[in-house]
């Protein structure tokens, strides 16, 4: 569903992220686990094209989104077909990001109205179901505001899915929570886990990403130090500095 290749990003004279390749199937679940400067939200950002990588190959469903031969700068498709590839997914952040001057149903019809022209009626009546499955069917007429840091981010996770997404990156989701929020959150992504829907996440939560992910992958300094199998990684991780940032959780 998703591949990039050796992806290259540099700020300035900074090399954040030096040659990550990470391909992810549909319906899998990757966990990014790593310590804080890794990279893990620059990845995530060039996955989702709010930053451009440097060098790099990125692909959603067969269509590529940038391409680069070997060594060259990545070149990038047309706004038309970037246009269309930012449809394949959809994006939750730490801080949530919704419009404070709009309500809750409007935060979540917005995009599939104004950018995906979705009959409105048609929007309301998803985002409605949506907002019962995120156990928010009694604030629809809220503002951002009113909400808890939870709620605010179950409205996040409500909108993201309006737009019917083949990925959902998430960074951080939790980490902005206290920690009774946390569980209502990661209960919300565990639920999306079984209806399959594919997912990379971002996340300190350790228990979390060995229960729910599929793929664990660990970074250190712009590099992938390790990945696989969740229980492998995180109960007997092979590297030194896996088992290092790992001993901080413990
Ligand atoms: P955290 O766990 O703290 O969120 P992270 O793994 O997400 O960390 P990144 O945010 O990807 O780390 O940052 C990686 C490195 O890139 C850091 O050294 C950071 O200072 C640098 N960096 C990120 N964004 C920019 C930017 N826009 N301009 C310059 N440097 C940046
Ligand atoms: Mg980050």
């Amino acid at each position: 569903l998703l591949e990039i290749s050796h992806l290259k990003k540099s700020f300035e004279n900074l090399d954040v992220l030096h040659d990550i390749s990470l391909s992810v199937k549909e319906g899998e679940v990757v966990a990014i686990i790593g310590p804080s400067g890794s990279g893990k939200s620059t990845l995530l950002r060039c996955a989702t094209m709010l930053e451009r990588m440097d060098e790099g190959e990125l692909t959603y469903l067969g269509k590529c989104a940038a391409t680069s031969k070997a060594g060259g700068h990545a070149v990038y498709a047309s706004p038309k077909e970037l246009k269309e590839i930012q449809g394949y997914f959809g994006l939750v952040f730490q801080n949530f990001n919704l419009f404070p001057h709009y309500s809750v149903l409007k935060n979540i019809i917005d995009a599939p109205v104004h950018v995906q022209k979705r009959d409105k009626e048609e929007a309301i009546k998803e985002a409605r179901i949506l907002l019962k499955k995120m156990g928010l069917e009694d604030k629809e007429n809220y503002y951002p505001c009113q909400l808890s840091g939870g709620q605010k981010q179950r409205v996040a996770i409500a909108r993201a899915l309006a737009l019917h997404p083949s990925v959902l990156f998430f960074d951080e989701p939790t980490s902005a929570l206290d920690p009774e929020l946390t569980g209502e959150i990661l209960k919300v992504i565990r639920q999306l886990a079984e209806e399959n829907m594919t997912m990379v996440i971002v996340t300190h939560e350790m228990a979390f990403a060995r229960d729910v992910a599929d793929r664990v992958i660990f970074m250190d300094g712009g590099y992938i130090i390790e990945e696989g199998d969740p229980r492998e990684v995180i109960e007997h991780p092979k590297e030194e500095r896996t088992r290092q940032f790992l001993a901080r959780f413990s």
